[in-house]
């Protein structure tokens, strides 16, 4: 199978940039997909472009359905490769918002990775108060990056993270499971992204006499694909420039074994 879903491209003829959406309907459709929600599929029978089932996009020419691309602004272009990640975001924040009762204005989110670096910068955006913890230092240039844009970082374990309206986990590990339910405030919803498993201790009286939300998400719906580019084109340039770094191919390896640097998203170049 043909790897890659994460793309970017440009359609023949007219030149315009496109992100593709990576899921496919289930079929028969399901309601869910059936409304255009195929992230929401219920037979789990759907297939994903470069994932399962469908060819990926590490090619020099894809066809897809006009109804399965996004259309990115020519400025954008240079960071649409982060799109992808941040319609995952995206849905996340959307369903907590809507999720929590009151009024949040706190978020904290767990794990330093593509996925928690941009849903922090998704949330400050909102106007929230966030922080991010992961296992990096400190001194980290990750870590160094989010001050500049505004969070707060808290290195674990040397710095207990603090309690929060709205925690994404998206360190995919079960330990973030449990200090994302931990760090709830009452009527706070936690979101897990990544954690395969919830390990024993979960704190339940606190969490029903707080009136707390744990809730899973995975995948994006066209609405989420949306908000990510406007989100992406409402973000200092100085960040995300930062988010992004390029590297020439055959360097893949030190990308994939070495340790993670400031840039999220390693993007190697095949010919200029
Ligand atoms: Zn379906």
């Amino acid at each position: 199978m043909i790897l890659g879903h994460e793309a970017l491209g440009q359609v023949i003829g007219t030149g315009e940039w496109v992100v593709p959406v990576i899921r496919r309907a289930c079929a028969p459709p399901c309601a869910s997909c059936a409304r255009g929600r195929r992230d929401l599929c219920l037979t789990s029978h759907y297939r994903e472009r470069g994932i399962f089932g469908a060819h990926g996009y590490f090619c020099d020419w894809a066809a897809d359905d006009p109804a399965d691309l996004v259309g990115v602004p020519p400025e954008l272009a240079d960071r649409a490769v982060l799109v992808e990640p941040m319609s995952v975001v995206e849905k996340a924040i959307a369903r907590a918002c809507q999720t929590h009762p009151g009024e949040p204005a706190t978020a904290l989110v767990l794990g330093a990775g593509p996925i928690g670096v941009l849903a922090a910068l998704a949330l400050r955006l909102r106007g929230l108060g966030v922080s991010l913890a992961s296992l990096e230092p400190r001194d980290h240039p990750r870590a160094r990056l989010l001050e500049r844009a505004g969070i707060q970082y808290s290195s674990i374990p040397d710095r207990t993270p603090p309690m929060a309206d709205i925690v994404i986990e998206a360190a995919g590990a079960p330990a973030a499971a449990l200090a994302a339910v931990q760090s709830l405030n009452p009527l706070g919803v936690a979101v897990l992204l990544g954690a395969p498993e919830m390990p024993p201790g979960l704190p339940l009286l606190d969490f029903i006499a707080g009136n707390c939300t744990v809730l899973g998400s995975v995948n994006a719906g066209p609405e989420s694909f949306a908000a990510a580019v406007e989100d992406l084109a409402c973000l200092d340039s100085h960040v995300l420039d930062a988010l992004i770094r390029r590297a020439a191919f055959g360097d893949f390896a030190a990308s994939i074994l070495g340790p993670p640097g400031e840039a999220v998203k390693i993007v190697h170049i095949l010919a200029e």
